[in-house]
């Protein structure tokens, strides 16, 4: 089917052209309704849910249907072996923290991070941030208890909030329409600032040229930059001009966990027939809700956007292959990409057969390395953390086994801020366990910092060239 034209025989101009037709009435979207949804909030009043589900489902579109078709395209290059895939944000947004400082070192940081691996496999990079959405967390317990006293968990600003008190923790659906408006605000952010033309590519390479100069391991760094130099030096000697050189094309990506919320933002594209979430431009599902019976993966195989699914280490290739007749029936390559979090230790053994038996199966879908959600422990204090050797210990074991398979490591899905907090260890700056207790501000799993991202970026840029 022909997903990029957008000639309408009722003529262009008129708004049906772009997408923006009214959200579908009861039909597939609600099918997943008679399934059981895992880790959905119990909300107290099934009146002031559906008040807010109303007022969704008269809300604008997000993302309309022709962006997320163009990074299907992108994706769809991605499983070919012809780009990588950079994909990161906060493990969970807060309402609290939407503000153009955060937001823009968060797209600073990826597009930073973006023209390293770049160079480093000669390739385009397709950046998809985990924002503008990322308001809802699966939890591993329903309920939290402290002094003899239980209380729901906290599932995300979208559902509730951290405090731990009893009107903090109930699920308030007027949340939703926070998480709408937040992330609203937020890419309007990314919008604002990918059209501003201020992070072309000199732009980026001399932050990076900044960084580098601040870093301890500035000498491993240096042999990268100067590459990338040589290449803009190149690039102007031919003509081209390197601070005209636009890359800031930038996706949006959020767990699709909360189907209250995804389900009143369907919309179907009256082109083409085809339903989409307008919510953000991909959308995942985590690996504790992508039971092949579940709400979940019957709602995602309802809309076109491209989607993701996290895979554990308990993930067999029989899973792998029934999503793919769920998820991706007619293996369109863009349409579906596996998340796969199987932990440093466990990733040399456990990816190898998926990725055959996958790839045997005829389904060409994108691979992403998530290093970080099979590497988390407990620091003596109590905190969540993550050790940055790990982490980077994952991805090489990634690219390795896909180079040994000859298939293509599409790319990697991280947990990272802008910021320059303390919640992973090691890094340049070797970060330990003290200083855990300076800037420890993650609503839910540790990020890296600024620095750790770039750190990543230079140490895989530097294995991908050996
Ligand atoms: C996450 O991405 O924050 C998450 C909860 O991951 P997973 O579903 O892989 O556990
Ligand atoms: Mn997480």
């Amino acid at each position: 089917m022909n997903t990029t034209d957008t000639t309408d025989t009722a003529g262009a101009s008129k708004p049906a052209a772009l997408g923006l037709g009214p959200a579908l009435g009861p039909g597939p979207r609600d099918t997943w309704r008679a399934l059981p949804a895992g880790q959905q909030p119990a909300y107290p009043d099934p009146a002031a849910l559906r008040r807010v589900t109303d007022e969704l489902a008269g809300a604008p579109p997000l993302v309309l249907p022709g962006e997320c078709d163009r990074l299907r395209d992108r994706l769809a290059a991605v499983a070919r072996g012809e780009a990588l895939l950079l994909q990161g944000g906060d493990c969970a947004e807060t309402f609290d923290r939407v503000s153009v400082d955060t937001v823009h070192s968060k797209l600073n940081t990826l597009m930073q991070m973006s023209a390293v691996l770049t160079y480093a496999v000669s390739m385009p990079v397709v950046k998809v941030g985990r924002l503008a959405g990322q308001y809802a967390k699966p939890r591993s317990k329903p309920t939290e208890s402290r002094d003899g006293v239980t209380l729901p968990v906290y599932r995300g600003d979208a559902v509730n909030g951290p405090d731990f008190t009893h009107g903090s923790r109930v699920p308030d659906p007027e949340r939703l329409l926070r998480m709408y408006q937040a992330s609203s605000h937020t890419l309007n952010l990314v919008r604002a600032f990918t059209a501003s033309g201020r992070a072309g590519l000199s732009q980026v390479h001399e932050w990076n040229r900044d960084f580098i100069a601040g870093s301890p391991l500035r000498a491993r760094y240096e042999g990268i930059a100067d590459g990338i130099d040589r290449a803009m030096n190149f690039m102007r000697a031919t003509g081209a001009r390197p601070q005209d050189f636009d890359d800031s094309e930038f996706f949006v990506s959020h767990e699709g966990l909360l189907l209250d919320y995804e389900s009143p933002l369907t919309r179907r594209d009256r082109r083409t027939g085809r339903s989409y979430a307008t919510s953000g431009h991909m959308l995942w599902i985590g690996e504790r809700t992508r039971d092949l019976d579940g709400a979940h993966v019957e709602y995602f195989s309802r809309i076109d956007n491209p989607i993701g699914v996290k895979l554990g280490p308990a993930t067999t290739a029989d899973t792998a292959l029934q999503l793919i007749d769920r998820l991706d029936p007619d293996r369109e390559p863009g349409r579906l990409t596996f998340v796969v979090r199987l932990g440093v230790d466990r990733v040399r053994e456990v990816l190898p057969p998926l990725v055959e038996k996958v790839t045997a199966s005829g389904a060409q879908v994108v691979w992403a390395c998530d290093p970080m959600h099979g590497n988390t422990l407990e620091a003596p204090s109590g905190h969540k953390t993550r050790r940055f050797d790990d982490i980077l210990g994952e991805v090489r074991g990634f690219f390795e086994v896909h180079r040994a398979l000859g298939t293509h490591p599409g790319g990697i899905h991280v947990e990272l801020t802008g910021d320059d907090v303390t919640e992973c260890l090691g890094g340049g700056h070797d970060l330990g366990f003290p200083d855990l207790f300076h800037r420890y501000e993650s609503a839910c799993d540790p990020r890296l910092n600024r620095g750790q991202s770039l750190d990543l970026a230079f140490l895989v840029a530097g294995f991908l060239d050996d």
